[in-house]
């Protein structure tokens, strides 16, 4: 990355900041095996941070709301205070829910963030620091950190989706993310499930996305309430807006109508997944996000759907699991990220 001649010569960063005598700079050093690494996560509102040493064990977190004014100093003062708590940070990783250019290491599109993510977030980071930074998008970090740490562990091979408030994928193959010519490998969202379905952002119709995203569970449901009125969610929405983790909690508790719309999510799902394991032959799809706090009572209709659709000797020959970093995926992944570049 460093060869790229529209990045900062690192060497050159990382000299002027050792001139400079405030307290807390310091030159970057090559990682060793009692190096710590930095892991965080931006979202439209939400900065998450932690510490994870080289095993990937994590130790400082931090979280705190987003100044979208002062993005820059924020994520520096962040830094700067996990440092004063763990010796010898190396390197530090930053997911970005958006499009980025790894061999630039520019940012370039980042719908939920402020505009100045797409300045050259990287090089100023680098000289308020002295630190190597590796900035990845989140889903791809997330992969990641399942990969290394997480229910991808022992594989080489691994799809993995997120489904929240979107849904979003990524592909590692022979142990190495795979990001595709632009960046956008694994785009799982975007498969067309019915083809005469919801419009989507994308400008597409009948995404995986506009079925079965958290917002649009929610909103099937809400349709399909009109029809149905004895469940207890029917009840729930009298009074509030439900979320996809109230429908989750309802068909937990047994509701016939929460079990249907989180099976059915399920098929859609599972039909996402039954092309992927079509296209690729993949050893492992690990499924991760919000959604797939519904556990077995969602896993379950989507494993199910996979196998009656997909070739069956593919199908045999993948298998699909529950992510098991939780909301720590993208974090720790990111700080993975910083650690295998900063040695390789
Ligand atoms: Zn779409």
């Amino acid at each position: 990355m460093f060869d790229s001649p529209t990045t900062l010569d690192y060497a050159s960063v990382v000299s002027s900041v050792a001139n400079l005598s405030q307290e807390g700079f310091s030159t970057a050093m090559p990682p060793t095996s009692e190096s710590g690494f930095i892991g965080i996560e931006l979202s439209e509102s939400k900065l998450r941070a932690a510490t994870v040493n080289h095993e990937g064990v994590v130790g400082e977190r931090r979280e705190a709301e987003l100044h979208r004014d002062g993005l820059v100093g924020q994520v520096v003062q962040l830094v700067s205070d996990l440092r004063q708590n763990t010796n010898g940070i190396a390197a530090v990783g930053i997911a970005i829910p958006g499009l980025v250019n790894r061999q630039t290491d520019r940012v370039l599109a980042a719908r939920d963030l402020p505009g100045i993510v797409r300045d050259d977030l990287h090089a100023e980071l680098m000289e308020a620091t002295g630190l190597r930074f590796e900035l990845e998008n989140d889903a791809n970090a997330a992969a990641y950190g399942e990969f290394k740490i997480g229910a991808g562990r022992g594989c080489r091979d691994l799809f993995y989706i997120t489904i929240g408030q979107g849904i979003g994928g990524a592909i590692i193959l022979d142990g190495k993310l795979w990001t595709g010519a632009s960046g956008l490998a694994g785009e799982v969202g975007h498969i067309t499930i019915d083809t005469e379905g919801a419009e989507c952002e994308c400008g597409n119709t009948g995404c995986l996305e506009t079925v079965a995203s958290a917002p649009n569970i929610v909103r099937r449901a809400n349709e399909r309430l009109h029809r149905d009125g004895t469940s207890s969610l029917s009840r729930l929405a009298m009074n509030k807006d439900f979320t996809a983790d109230d429908l989750a909690r309802e068909a937990k508790e047994g509701d016939d109508f929460s079990l249907m719309m989180i099976e059915r999510t399920g098929k859609y799902i599972g039909t996402g997944v039954a092309s992927v394991i079509n296209l690729l032959n993949i050893e492992r799809i690990v499924l991760g996000g919000g959604v797939m706090q519904a556990g077995d009572l969602i896993l379950n209709p989507i494993i199910q759907e996979a196998k009656r659709r997909a070739f069956l000797p593919c199908f045999e020959a993948t298998q699909i699991v529950v992510a098991a970093l939780g909301e720590d995926a993208a974090t720790i992944g990111a700080a993975m990220l910083a650690r295998d570049a900063a040695i390789s």
